[in-house]
């Protein structure tokens, strides 16, 4: 039988990028199902409260990128590893996820993904960043996507190779130049 619980492997302590006192970073190896070995890292700081997490594979895949074309609702439900240095861009969506320096793994779904993309599109409306027609064709756009009824591409940039997609209509990519080099 094999354990399911989460080991800590390891911990270090760096700088807390708020507030410069130290933040300690505890990392985990856990087996988990469908996906397989993962390590979380996760960190919180006991000053200021500032809370970091990431997720990544134990097993590093090389720069890859994962590509999953959604066409039906069930599609949105595949499982997605996103580490803190992925980027997930959907050209139908003019979405772009590009990781900062204080970027955060997780684990979601496509569908996860696109309710995170919704909250930051209303955000930035109510902020008054963007006229409001725009703003609402945005939001039906993803609502639309989210429910099956409009076909886009789920495409999950990978440089270090820690990340990963559960569904059978996952493609797995080498990386353009650019891509690699982090560009837009
Ligand atoms: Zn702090």
């Amino acid at each position: 039988m094999s354990e399911r619980k989460p080991r800590k492997i390891l911990e270090y302590t760096v700088e807390c990028p708020i507030c410069r006192r130290n933040f300690k970073i505890e990392e985990f190896l856990y087996d988990m199902p469908l996906v397989g070995e993962i390590i979380i890292s996760s960190g919180k700081c006991v000053n200021c409260g500032y809370r970091w997490n990431d997720v990544r594979l134990a097993e590093i895949k090389g720069p890859r990128k994962i590509v999953v074309e959604v066409r039906d609702p069930n599609d949105v439900n595949a499982l997605v590893v996103r580490s803190s240095t992925a980027s997930i861009v959907i050209p139908e969506l003019g979405v772009e996820i590009i990781p900062g320096p204080a970027s955060l793994g997780y684990i979601t779904t496509i569908e996860g993904i696109l309710l995170d993309v919704l909250d930051k599109t209303s955000f930035l409306c109510e902020e008054g960043d963007a006229p409001p027609e725009t703003c609402a064709e945005k939001k039906k756009m993803i609502e639309k996507a989210r429910n099956g009824e409009v076909p886009f591409t789920f495409i999950l940039i990978d440089p270090e190779g820690t990340s990963t997609i559960v569904s059978d209509k996952a493609r797995i990519l080498p990386l353009e130049k650019k891509e690699k080099e982090g560009e837009k």
